[in-house]
Parts: C-alpha cells; sequence; structure tokens
C-alpha cells in the first residue's frame, strides 16, 4: 500500500484515525477496532507480518512538511532544480530526498508576486503525504474543501494571507491521481541564509499555498 491510496476512500463524515485525538469523530473507537480486527485477519492469512505493520507505521510518521521543505530550499538556492522541480516534481523528490512521492503525479506550482496557487481536495483530502505527512484536519474539513474554490481570497484573508488585487489566484484541486506542492516565494532578505536557514522558513502552510514563507528573523 502507497501511503496516499487511502485518501479517495476516506470522507469527511468519517472519523481520521491519524488526527488529532481533538479531532477525532464519535466513530474513533470503532475505526480502531476496525483496524486492529482487519490486522488480525492479514496477519492470520499470512499475507503481513506484525514486522511488517510496524514498518509502515514508522515509515508514515517520518514523512513531515521538513521533507517538502527540503525541496523548497533547495529550488531557491539552485535554479537549475528547481527547473527539475517544476518540470518534474516526483523525479526531483526522488533524487534529493531519496524517497518515493508514492503517487502517480506531483506537480510543483510556482508561486510569484503575479500568480498565487493554493491546493485542496474538494472531494475529500487528496495531499502529498508522502512529503509533506499528514494534512492539517482544516483541509479535510467541508468548510476549507467548499469555500477555497468559490472565494479563495476571503478563505487565505482568514489564514492571515492578504493577496494584492492584481495577484492573479489559481486554486488547484488536487485528485487521487494528481497532488500539489506549491513552491512559495523566497521571502526578500534571505539573500544570505544557507539551505537549511532557508528550509527552516518553510512551512507546511506555504507548501499548500494558504500562507507565505516566514520571514526571516530581524527583517520586517
Ligand atoms: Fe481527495
Amino acid at each position: 500500500m502507497s501511503l496516499d491510496q487511502d485518501d479517495h476512500e476516506r470522507h469527511d463524515h468519517e472519523a481520521d484515525p491519524h488526527a488529532p485525538n481533538e479531532h477525532r469523530g464519535p466513530d474513533t473507537d470503532v475505526w480502531e477496532h476496525r483496524a486492529a480486527a482487519l490486522q488480525e485477519a492479514l496477519v492470520a492469512k499470512g499475507l503481513v507480518t506484525p514486522d511488517q505493520v510496524r514498518a509502515m507505521i514508522e515509515d508514515w510518521e517520518s514523512r513531515t512538511p521538513a521533507l517538502g521543505a527540503r525541496l523548497i530550499a533547495r529550488a531557491w538556492t539552485d535554479p537549475v532544480f528547481k527547473a527539475r522541480l517544476l518540470a518534474d516534481a516526483k523525479s526531483a523528490a526522488r533524487e534529493l530526498l531519496g524517497i518515493d512521492p508514492g503517487v502517480p503525479e506531483l506537480v510543483a506550482l510556482e508561486n510569484t508576486d503575479r500568480v498565487h496557487h493554493v491546493v485542496v481536495c474538494t472531494l475529500c483530502s487528496c495531499y502529498p503525504r508522502a512529503i509533506l505527512g499528514v494534512p492539517p484536519a482544516w483541509y479535510k474539513g467541508l468548510a476549507y474543501r467548499s469555500r477555497a474554490i468559490v472565494e479563495p481570497r476571503g478563505v487565505l484573508r482568514e489564514f492571515g494571507l492578504e493577496l494584492a488585487p492584481w495577484v492573479e489566484v489559481r486554486v488547484v484541486d488536487s485528485t487521487a491521481d494528481m497532488r500539489y506542492l506549491v513552491l512559495p516565494e523566497r521571502p526578500a532578505g534571505t539573500e544570505r541564509m544557507s539551505e537549511q536557514e532557508l528550509a527552516a522558513l518553510v512551512t507546511r502552510d506555504s507548501m499548500i499555498g494558504v500562507a507565505r514563507a516566514k520571514e526571516p528573523i530581524g527583517v520586517t
């Protein structure tokens, strides 16, 4: 099973077993029992071993936005890599991170002072989990999924992101086959920063497109 295969199977009315407790629905216990029963059955049939399940969980938990941030920081500092990321994000991720993004298509979209991309999955929760980890609860919520396409500027404003009227907002709808990674603008005043320092400015939300990358400390 890939990291992303579950996405279209789980819809908004269903509890997310990976969500923090406060976001879990009333069916959480049911899901936990189901997962345990399923694992027991698969182990009994010899289809998986408990070790394989544990390894898969460890792999899931190792996927965090820090991976995506490394891609962004490299793209900010290396124009050749940036071109590769924008042309073929899967290959670029494989090359830099040594991991398979695990989805049919991964597309990187560059934000500029003229164009701003924001990612949503209107159907459920499709997300580049292999390089960003588990999506935030709001990403899976009906409010974001329905409003992001109807009134993106209003939604972005609620995230604290006010875009100039001349900036074109492009909302991209993520699917099981197509996941997106936003390449945020490199903040001003970061010319002397190392790739590692730059990566620390790249937030999860900036790679979804609901925020800008963080400003470096001391720059206003
Ligand atoms: Fe989805």
